[in-house]
């Protein structure tokens, strides 16, 4: 628990929050500032800052916690489809530095979905760079290149 941190606040009650569900690890609530009708946060109760410092068995629970409100969301609002997102790092867009899944339910019917992609859809990356990325990544988590760009 990080006295500073408002995640931590609304799990331990001090911060006022509208519980979608909660079990021993995990914690979800409506995000205040909704992308979408139904949008939730999915917390692990123990604090870790971003995606690179949780637990994997907090980030399990996390992700197991948020397909299945994803489902239900899907269910009850009958959205058309869910979107799953992290944000980790201030310049990936994180804004609360207490790891959180967004769970945002996706509707055909605009006035329900206000997102939209943040990258440019149909823009083919320049092969030579994709390829060295991949070969450099790869090359430093020990795997073979599992797939060619031709
Ligand atoms: P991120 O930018 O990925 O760190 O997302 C942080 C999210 O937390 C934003 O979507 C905020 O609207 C949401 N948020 C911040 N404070 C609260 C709060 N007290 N209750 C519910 N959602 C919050
Ligand atoms: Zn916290």
């Amino acid at each position: 628990m990080s006295n500073q941190c408002v995640f931590c606040g609304i799990v331990a009650g001090s911060v006022p929050s509208v519980k979608v569900a909660e079990d021993d690890t995990t914690y979800a609530f409506m995000d205040i500032n909704p992308g979408s009708d139904g949008h939730v946060l999915v917390i692990p109760k123990q604090h870790s800052k971003d995606l690179f410092e949780i637990p994997a068995d907090d980030l399990t629970a996390v992700t197991l916690a948020a397909q299945r409100i994803a489902k239900a969301a899907a269910r009850e609002f009958g959205a058309d489809g869910v979107n799953v997102l992290n944000c980790c790092g201030a310049d990936a867009w994180q804004t609360v530095f207490h790891f959180h899944l967004h769970v945002i339910p996706r509707y055909v019917d605009k006035t329900k979905d206000r997102l939209v992609l943040p990258w440019q859809p149909g823009t083919p990356g320049d092969k030579d760079t994709t390829a060295a990325l991949g070969g450099r990544l790869s090359a430093v988590l020990g795997e073979r290149l599992a797939t060619t760009m031709d």
